[in-house]
């Protein structure tokens, strides 16, 4: 199945609910314009290389588009898309005044060097520079890129449209980014487990919880679960998982990733096992943080976990989510989970376009406000109408998207 048949299905399932007609579906997925450019640099080696980089903007009925900038080997325009319209439901699930699109390009980035990373990027954005801007569609971090490659896409874009620190979100804060929006993603995921936790009438003392991937979004998610007294018990990357029953010491794992390249890779303080297993550990709570589709109609039965919160995009298939339903396993969705970065993205947005920074402690605060509140209103539409909190999230988003729509006006 493709990634975008996937979000098809849920977007379908919603719009069953909400009863539209097939022509008003149609225009909601349609991608409003897809961008697909070559990206060739000389290596270090003097070679000749030529990587192929993809924006996809797919709505902006509520705002300028919004979303990330992945650099993966898997990425596609396949993947892309759907990202891209995961983006704009989420944004109107947390109602900020954005669409969605997101961007990416097919590299490995652990088998180049930083001036050639620097080089791509830079090179991307000479081919995007006049489709993208603080209007238009504002960049952001996601898998294989951080704050410095942010900081890399201001500075190109500005050789062409001047100063524009709004032009892109995840900058370092000495370059106009925003306290607090590194962790965001993660801190959000945390916050957002916790009210669900309470929801379902559980405590996080004894709430045992694996998490799939240990970049941004799964450490920071990991510190805050461990901070709020979970026992985070299994993390992993791309070398493997690390698991201890009695609980992992999570900020030792945290500086041993920084200090060996962000990778986990020799890590001895923990049974080292497989990303699978540890999808099927006996724990309390699963949060995959990593790739998209890890969660498939084949693994759906040996996952243990009753609650799974989907930091990452897109990680359950279609027919594993209905597998989980059924078996009442409660699935906290990716467009409501990791719509924290997002958010704080949008702060950072904001600040820049008054050229005034807030607090560390004000973008928390505002990020709780906003996440809590949409997390009250997918509780209480799922309750309403008897559906799962990702067609009740979807029920949401598309609701607001569709109203601006009409609104907006379509001709
Ligand atoms: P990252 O690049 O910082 O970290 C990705 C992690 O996944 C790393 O630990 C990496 O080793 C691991 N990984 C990669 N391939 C893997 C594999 N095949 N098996 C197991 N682990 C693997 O990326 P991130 O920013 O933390 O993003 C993670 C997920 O969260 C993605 O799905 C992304 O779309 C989503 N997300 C990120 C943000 C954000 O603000 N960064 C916001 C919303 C959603």
């Amino acid at each position: 199945m493709k990634h975008i048949d996937a979000v098809r299905l849920f977007f379908d399932r919603a719009a069953d609910q909400m009863e539209l007609s097939e022509n008003i579906r149609t225009l909601m997925l349609t991608a409003k314009r897809e961008l697909q450019v070559q990206v060739a640099i000389e290596r270090d080696n003097g070679q000749i290389a030529t990587y192929i980089g993809y924006r996809v903007q797919h709505d902006n009925a509520r705002g300028p588009m919004k979303g990330g900038l992945r650099f993966h080997p898997q990425v596609d325009l396949d993947e892309v898309r759907s990202l891209a319209s995961l983006m704009t439901w989420k944004t109107a699930v947390v109602n900020i005044p954005y669409g969605g699109a997101k961007g990416g390009i097919t590299v490995d980035t652990t088998k180049i060097s930083r001036r050639e990373l620097e080089l791509i990027t830079r090179k991307f954005i000479d081919q995007i520079h006049d489709a993208i801007g603080p209007d238009i569609d504002i960049p952001a971090p996601d898998m294989g890129t951080n704050a410095e490659v942010m900081a890399w896409i201001r500075n190109q874009y500005e050789k062409y449209h001047g100063f524009k620190p709004a032009c892109v979100t995840g900058k370092p804060v000495e370059l106009h980014g925003s306290p607090g929006r590194e962790e965001a993603t993660g801190r959000g995921v945390g916050i957002l487990a916790l009210k669900l936790l309470g929801r379902l009438g559980h405590k996080p003392q004894g709430t045992r919880v694996a998490i799939q991937g240990f970049g941004n979004v799964g450490s920071h998610a990991a510190m805050f679960l461990n901070s709020a007294d979970c026992s985070v018990v299994a993390v992993s990357d791309v070398s493997g998982a690390y698991y201890r029953p009695e609980g992992l010491d999570v900020a030792h794992l945290y500086r041993y990733a920084c200090e060996h390249n962000r990778s986990l890779a020799g890590y001895t303080e923990a049974e080292h096992i497989s990303n699978d297993e540890l999808l099927a550990l006996d724990v309390e709570m699963l949060i995959p943080a990593a790739l998209g589709g890890v969660i498939t109609d084949e693994n759906a039965a040996q996952i243990k976990a009753p609650v799974i919160i989907e930091a990452a995009n897109g990680p359950i298939w279609p027919g594993a989510d209905q597998i989980l339903h059924e078996r009442g396993v409660t699935v906290l969705p990716d467009i409501l989970a990791n719509a924290g970065g997002v958010t704080a993205s949008y702060f950072e947005w904001a600040q820049n376009r008054q050229h005034y920074q807030w607090g560390l402690d004000r973008v928390r605060q505002e990020l709780d406000r906003v996440l809590s509140e949409a997390f009250q209103q997918v509780w209480e539409l799922s309750v309403e109408r008897g559906v799962s909190l990702r067609t009740a999230a979807y029920i949401l988003g598309i609701g607001r998207v569709g109203r601006a729509t009409i609104l907006g006006g379509i001709t």
